[in-house]
């Protein structure tokens, strides 16, 4: 009846079919450094963007095209690398894949195969040893939850382990199409700077429109869209609503709903990930979600799942023994 020791179980022969490692060595030097200059410079340009702004050097074609590659990028993120790649929930064709692939990797936040893995081992572990990024990870103290605050929201991304696609991807490695896309990050990360910076430029013929759009639409536009991506990480496994059973603290933000496009709706997402809408409630607004509607609508997504009586009876809390 007793337990069988940790010593012995470790000197059990390895199984045939022992799960791949978590992590998959260190990220290379280069990686790493590029993390921090993509991480911290366009942080550094928000916050030199208040004095920029005073009176001058900000117009309406660069909101324009803030507002245009935020929707694009963001999208990418929510609809492609979140809902569309990691949780599968719904089908399309490989146009739109390609597309979704590559407007999610204009956000800067990773190669999209390498965004999947780390995402998919987020809802594997959720706020449990091993995931990669809870801010439960310390404690429940409150110096312990400011230190997993940081943690989540943008400390976890400077820990140079990184996570086994080899484990946690091996369907999208599979895809040649993907996988060939996913290697050119790097140029979709330029492009995803210079051309809001040629668009403003034509537009307003000059070099210092293009400047400016490339400083609001590119540098402050991609600042943003990481913060509202890491706030759902943070904040979204922090603070807010549990209305539905997740084995973890994920919970419903609404502040978010309408800049995270839908994704701060976490708890119905972590109580349900493959479901297409994680606004499921009357009333919350989840824009992701209206897009994957349009594109059915088109023709071009389908096996949508889509909530309904039996997916919401499932995890809804009332529904336990009472
Ligand atoms: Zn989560
Ligand atoms: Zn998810």
């Amino acid at each position: 009846m007793t337990a069988p020791t940790e010593s012995a179980a470790a000197e059990q022969p390895p199984r045939r079919a022992a799960p791949k490692p978590l992590t998959a060595g260190d990220r290379p030097r280069i990686a790493q450094a590029l993390v921090y200059v993509f991480v911290i410079v366009p942080l550094l340009a928000l916050v030199a963007a208040v004095p920029f702004a005073w009176g001058w050097g900000l117009g309406a074609v660069d909101i324009s095209l803030a507002i245009f590659f935020y929707a694009l990028s963001g999208l990418g993120v929510t609809v492609g690398f979140h809902r569309l790649f990691t949780h599968r929930s719904f089908k399309t064709n490989r146009a739109v894949q390609v597309l979704l692939a590559i407007s999610g990797m204009s956000a800067v936040q990773g190669p999209v195969i390498n965004w999947v893995a780390d995402h998919r081992r987020h809802h594997a572990y959720s706020d449990r040893e091993g995931d990669p990024h809870s801010p439960w990870r310390f404690g429940s103290s409150a110096a312990a939850l400011a230190k997993g605050f940081w943690h989540a929201h943008m400390g976890w991304l400077f820990e140079r382990d990184v996570t086994n696609v080899d484990r946690f991807a091996p369907d999208l490695l599979k895809d040649r199409v993907l996988e060939r896309i996913n290697r050119l990050f790097p140029l979709w990360t330029v492009a995803s700077f210079v051309l809001p910076a040629v668009l403003g430029g034509l537009i307003t013929w000059s070099w210092w429109g293009a400047l400016t759009a490339f400083f609001w639409a590119g540098l402050v536009r991609v600042s943003v869209l990481h913060h509202i991506t890491w706030s759902v990480n943070s904040i979204c496994h922090m603070i807010g609503e549990r209305p539905f059973k997740s084995r973890d603290k994920a919970a419903n933000f609404w502040p978010l709903a309408l800049i995270s496009f839908g994704e701060s709706w976490h708890n119905s997402h972590h109580a349900d990930p493959t479901c297409a809408r994680h606004g499921v409630l009357k009333g919350q607004l989840d824009i992701s979600a209206r897009l994957i509607w349009m594109l059915e609508k088109l023709g071009w997504a389908w096996k949508v799942r889509w909530p309904n009586e039996q997916r919401l009876a499932r995890i809804s809390v009332t529904e336990e023994q009472g």
